[in-house]
């Protein structure tokens, strides 16, 4: 088999999928790291070189790499390290699949198992303490349960819980609620962990024909992008947006959205708004169902205002996560005082969940980018799905077919749930209700060259053109014409570079 690792000529033919005015192409010619031709085959062909590799892919679509516009790149691959035992019958099996990590890790390492379900297990309970201990006496070692709300800890790793942690049962072992959910911070990962995590989430991606991504980071894992980098092995893009806390020290450093190249840059600042609808965090108008509760706002109208306004200064483009519609509400009117009518911060809004009409069209008027994930429709939307179980008016959730009629700006992302294009294409494009809904073609736009607009990129990437970055996906079948069913990625390109090959 010819060997396309390395950038060089190279001459596609199939289906492409251009994303510009002219729509569809029969081939692509990439010269190095960049696209040197889009049009007819023949035509293209006539302008290769001796060393030009030629590729007839028959018919298989070819588009621009997708742009994930909201990943946790970093944490998705630190999870996928772990020992996982979904798929165990018995503790018995949980337990000798930890001992196994044990065995090849060095003593005093901390590990972390993750998905254990008793109910699915033959001894129907939990791991004991002193089981753990048998296990790992070297290796601080927990069992977190699928929920992620309740673990289990041996005497090495809870030796490692400060005080200032409540709910840890030091007898029993037994950690519950913020405990669980903070273990990243209570043991955080070294740094060989952070860039093996790095490593496995990036195959992830490019197994999935994602080329880029807009990863929402702390600046530990900001570090691994740039070790990567360092030794020529980061072969993903991506803009990596911090924690607002980290804006006031950017500005200090003189950096803004924006700063880095075409592999590697700095994005915005990112800040919650509310919670979510699982956890019944996020800030609704009128209550969850079966209860009072609204949910509730994370900052006042005047902090988000302030905190906005103080981004602006110093140059910072803002995620502000706002799944309900209060939240989303409120993160509008802080925009609205903060920039110029036309958005020249490209400030967006992470998920826009719960949008009501009042609220799509005020972002519309303002220019807001709203960075949404069509896997929640797929996870959640549907009939007897946690929408439905949680929110009164739950058809109108994730109302993309609305918003796109009404003009705004959407890019698609994943929130790594699971990070897969195609998983939240097909999401879309078969959604429940009318409103959810949009075409194939705008779907596939909102994963190409819109999120290229979210990240200031769009000159560089997200569209199949002359000059643009060589960074293209190929889909086993011509998806205009026979859709997405059965459809997987068969190649992945990053600068002209083969990355991925099924
Ligand atoms: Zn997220």
């Amino acid at each position: 088999m010819t060997d396309y690792s390395q950038s060089g000529s190279l001459l596609l033919r199939g289906k492409v999928l251009t994303m510009e005015a002219k729509e569809e192409a029969e081939a692509v010619l990439i010269e190095g790291e960049k696209i040197a031709g889009v049009g007819r085959y023949e035509e293209l062909k006539r302008r290769t070189k001796e060393e030009t590799k030629i590729w007839d892919l028959r018919g298989r679509t070819i588009l621009p790499g997708f742009i994930d516009s909201h990943t946790h790149l970093v944490g998705m691959g630190l999870e996928e390290m772990r020992p996982d035992f979904s798929r165990t019958h018995s503790l018995a099996d949980a337990l000798e699949l930890a001992y196994e990590r044990v065995k090849a890790s060095p003593p005093g390492e901390v590990i972390i198992g993750v998905n254990w379900d008793e109910s699915r297990w033959k001894e129907k309970r939990p791991p004991t303490k002193e089981e753990l201990d048998k296990v790992a006496p070297q290796n601080p070692l927990i069992f977190r349960r699928i929920c992620g709300h309740q673990a289990v800890a041996n005497q090495q790793a809870l030796a490692l819980i400060g005080k200032g942690w409540k709910r840890v049962d030091r007898e029993r072992g037994i950690l519950l609620e913020d405990v669980c959910l903070n273990l990243d911070d209570i043991f955080p990962p070294s740094r060989d962990q952070f860039l093996n995590g790095l490593r496995a989430a990036t195959a992830r991606a490019q197994r999935e024909g994602v080329t880029s991504v807009q990863d929402i980071a702390k600046p530990s894992h900001l570090w691994a992008y740039q070790r990567l980098r360092q030794d020529g092995e980061l072969k993903i893009r991506a803009s990596i947006n911090l924690p607002f806390a980290q804006g006031e020290l950017l500005s200090r450093l003189g950096l803004e959205t924006g700063f880095g190249d075409q592999t590697l840059r700095l994005g915005g600042l990112k800040i919650f708004a509310d919670g979510s609808i699982g956890a019944k965090t996020a800030a609704l108008f009128s209550p969850y169902r079966g209860g009072r509760n609204k949910g509730l706002l994370l900052h006042s109208q005047r902090r988000l205002n302030e905190m906005v306004h103080r981004g602006e200064e110093g140059g910072h483009q803002f995620l502000i996560h706002a799944i309900g519609g209060r939240a989303i509400h409120q993160v509008l009117k802080a925009y609205k005082r903060a920039i110029a009518a036309s958005n020249p911060l490209r400030h967006r809004i992470e998920h826009f969940e719960l949008a009501r009409e009042e609220e799509i069209e005020e972002a519309g008027r303002m220019g807001i980018l709203l960075a949404m994930q069509p896997n929640f429709i797929g996870n959640w939307s549907q009939p007897g799905g946690m929408y439905e179980d949680h929110l009164p008016q739950w058809r109108n959730n994730n109302r993309f077919g609305l918003i796109k009629e009404r003009g705004l700006k959407v890019a698609l992302g994943s929130d790594c749930m699971p990070l897969s294009p195609l998983y939240g294409l097909r999401s879309l494009v078969n959604a429940p209700f009318a409103q959810q809904r949009v075409s194939l073609k705008d779907a596939l736009r909102m994963y190409t060259i819109e999120p290229a607009y979210f990240s200031f990129e769009e000159g560089i990437k997200g569209s199949i053109r002359e000059e643009k970055l060589a960074d293209l996906v190929v889909l086993s079948q011509d998806i205009l014409s026979r859709g997405l069913e059965g459809v997987e990625v068969e190649l992945t390109i990053c600068g002209g570079k083969l990355v991925y090959q099924r």
